[in-house]
């Protein structure tokens, strides 16, 4: 059987392009990954206890595009959820982002939010332009915090101290000087009901979809006939790293069930100085399950491994610059996706960059390209 396209990887960038091609365009998709499963990283499952877990750590859905996440709502219904995270620090848990109860709680104070401010502004040591990841937040809160809460975090996560790092990794966690200690602010948080697995299995319900699991984009490129790839894996992989290697970095994920209901008071507790791992987050937090048993998963950050994320600093700019370069010559092949475009992107970024991907093949507009066919009910199943 003869497709239009050829998609490698089944995570939000391929199954989003999947979905789309075959449903809105009329298209003929093989959606390959060498993985056994779907979903990409966001991928979950019922573990030995039955409890609902994250196989690739937590994935929190949030964003501030109502298009992206109207699109997502037509394969799930949502459970609102609001992510909060303590730090361990000096003995206690205590709010990241650091906000007015982090400051007030870590020197026993009890500051105002103007207060709290006056503080930030007379530890701040002022940075002429800020370049790196220790700048952002030394130059808003002063070393002391910047060293409990974000260098030996930052050094364990990424291999290299948070002055090699781009600016943009820090500057994910805010500074607050109110109480808020949302870990994030944007105007839709919630997850799916019924899991991330659920929902993609819902996307790739098409007869025009054909999704082959334990398949590598080598085990088949020259097997099966196709038009033009959808690219989602590693680029440099793809052009067999004839620049060298991108870095990423990886993580070991171990899981713990506990014969508890609860084990931790939030979802997510990390661990900057104490140690090996960076974080412990409890998954019924997340999924609103009810279980008399709990899971956790400690996050180990390591060198080797799958690649889960790029180190965003100039070099590995400048090297991705080339293969992109070499991408754009290449006929028949698209790159998309948190491996495929080398960026540090959260699941709805690349969820929106595979739709403009999509119009950009299809000529469709930017109305149009993330709606449901005509006269199709959308509400999730
Ligand atoms: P992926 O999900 O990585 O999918 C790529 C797929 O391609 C993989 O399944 C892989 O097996 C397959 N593949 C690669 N090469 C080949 C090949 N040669 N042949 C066949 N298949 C191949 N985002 C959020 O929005 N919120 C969060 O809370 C959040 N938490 C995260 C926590 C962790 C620990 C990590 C690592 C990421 C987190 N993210 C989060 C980011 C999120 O995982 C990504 O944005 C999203 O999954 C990227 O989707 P993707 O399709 O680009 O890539
Ligand atoms: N970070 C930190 N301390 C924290 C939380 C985050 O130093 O308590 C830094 C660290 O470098 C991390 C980055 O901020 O990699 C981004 O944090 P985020 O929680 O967004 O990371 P992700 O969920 O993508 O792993």
């Amino acid at each position: 059987m003869a497709f239009d396209y050829l998609i490698v990887g089944a995570g939000f960038a391929g199954s989003v392009l999947a979905e789309r091609l075959a449903r809105i365009d009329g298209q003929r998709v093989l959606l390959i990954d060498k993985r056994p499963h779907i979903a990409g990283n966001a991928y979950d499952h019922h573990d030995e206890a039955g409890v609902l877990v994250h196989r690739y750590g937590p994935h929190i859905f949030h964003t501030n595009a109502r298009e992206v996440f109207d699109y997502l709502g037509q394969f799930t219904e949502w459970r609102p959820y609001q992510h909060r995270v303590k730090a361990s620090v000096d003995g206690q848990l205590l709010p990241i982002p650091i906000n007015l109860d982090t400051v007030n709680g870590l020197y026993g104070l009890s500051l105002t939010a103007q207060e709290v401010e006056g503080f930030f502004n007379a530890a701040a040591e002022p940075c002429e332009r800020v370049r790196t990841s220790e700048d952002v937040i030394v130059s808003r809160v002063g070393r002391e915090l910047y060293e409990k809460f974000f260098r030996n975090y930052t050094r364990k996560q990424w291999g290299m101290d948070p002055s090699e790092l781009d600016a943009q990794v820090t500057a994910r966690v805010p500074v607050r000087t109110n109480r808020d200690d949302r870990y994030f602010t944007d105007t839709y948080q919630a997850m799916p009901r019924r899991g991330y697995t659920r929902m993609f299995e819902r996307m790739l319900d098409h007869p025009n979809i054909k999704v082959m699991l334990n398949t590598s984009f080598a085990d088949i490129r020259d097997e099966v006939a196709y038009d033009a790839v959808i690219y989602t894996g590693p680029i440099d992989e793809y052009f067999d790293y004839c620049y060298g290697k991108l870095p990423y970095r990886s993580l070991q994920f171990v899981f713990e069930t506990f014969d508890l209901p609860q084990v931790q008071p939030v979802a997510v507790i990390n661990y900057p100085n104490d140690q090996a791992y960076t974080r412990i987050t409890e998954f019924k937090h997340l999924t609103g399950q009810v279980h008399h048993k709990s899971t956790v998963v400690y996050e180990f950050p390591q060198a080797e491994g799958d690649p889960y994320y790029p180190v965003p600093r100039p070099e590995n700019a400048t090297l991705y610059q080339r293969y992109k370069a070499l991408a754009e010559t290449t006929p028949g092949v698209h790159f998309v996706g948190r491996l495929g475009t080398y960026r540090y992107y959260n699941m709805d970024q690349v969820t929106a960059q595979a739709l403009t991907l999509f119009s950009t093949l299809t000529g469709r507009s930017r109305r149009e390209r993330a709606a449901a066919p005509v006269g199709e009910v959308t509400s999730a199943r």
